[in-house]
């Protein structure tokens, strides 16, 4: 291949890796943000758990209230009652009794709906509690592994940028301009190969035959006809010995 070409192939690969890099590191404040998310997902469950749960403690203890408001009328109505002296006063007593044992009766029935229904909201506030560490593990480690991620691809980055600083101040700056010229017109890629049946493998229209030959030969800079971009050639691997069968 001549040296025109493997430079600039060099440069694509080092420009193909600087935008992946880019990429990674611009999508890592999402990936981040998408991990926290979930973590707060699961608080919010834990949260909506004690909510509920509070609310029924809080429910409980009005409806306790209204028990011993009960209870009290219940007690004086049964002082009253010793202190009758007709009948009628006695009737009419013992009428506010009955009324006053029903509503106890109605509110202490509350009172154990209530007390039910808080173990239940208080094993939901432990699945989620637990729930919830999980997932702070989970996504701890997570950001661990995007930290490190980072670091990785902003190794990558600096060791790509320090690469094509290399490659371009080996290059022509005809060839860079022509680079740079087609990379800006087909979304970085400048110099893409030739298929083996002779098309171009970004536009993947045919070449002519006779600018095929060229491109085969690896030592012209010939663009695609279509769609502008450099081409060159891999030749197929050597065919590959038959493997010897032992008898
Ligand atoms: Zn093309």
């Amino acid at each position: 291949m001549s040296p025109d070409l493997e430079r600039l192939v060099q440069l694509q690969n080092v420009e193909t890796a600087i935008d992946e890099a880019r990429r990674r590191v611009a999508a890592h404040p999402q990936r981040i943000e998408e991990a926290d998310s979930r973590l707060n997902q699961a608080r919010e469950v834990v949260d909506n758990a004690k909510q509920r749960l509070k609310a029924s403690q809080e429910t409980r203890r009005e409806q306790e209230k209204e028990a011993a408001t009960f209870q009290s009328r219940l007690s004086k109505f049964k002082d009253q009652l010793s202190a009758v002296k007709t009948n009628r006063e006695y009737q009419a007593i013992q009428h506010e009794i009955e009324t006053a044992q029903r509503e106890l009766g109605v509110v202490e029935e509350k009172v154990l709906e209530r007390m039910m229904e808080a173990d239940i909201f208080a094993a939901e506030v432990k699945a989620a509690e637990q729930a919830f560490a999980a997932e702070q593990k989970t996504v701890e480690a997570a950001k661990q592994t995007l930290a490190e991620e980072l670091a990785a691809v902003e190794a990558a980055l600096a060791q790509a940028t320090a690469n094509r600083a290399a490659v371009i101040s080996a290059m022509d700056p005809r060839l860079i301009g022509l680079f740079e010229q087609v990379a800006r017109a087909r979304k970085g890629m400048a110099i893409v190969t030739a298929t083996r049946d002779g098309l171009c493998s970004a536009c993947h229209v045919r070449l002519r035959p006779q600018v095929f030959q060229e491109v085969r030969r690896n030592d012209a800079i010939i663009q695609c006809a279509s769609c502008n971009r450099i081409l060159y050639f891999v030749p197929p691997p050597p065919p590959v010995e038959p493997a010897v069968t032992h008898a």
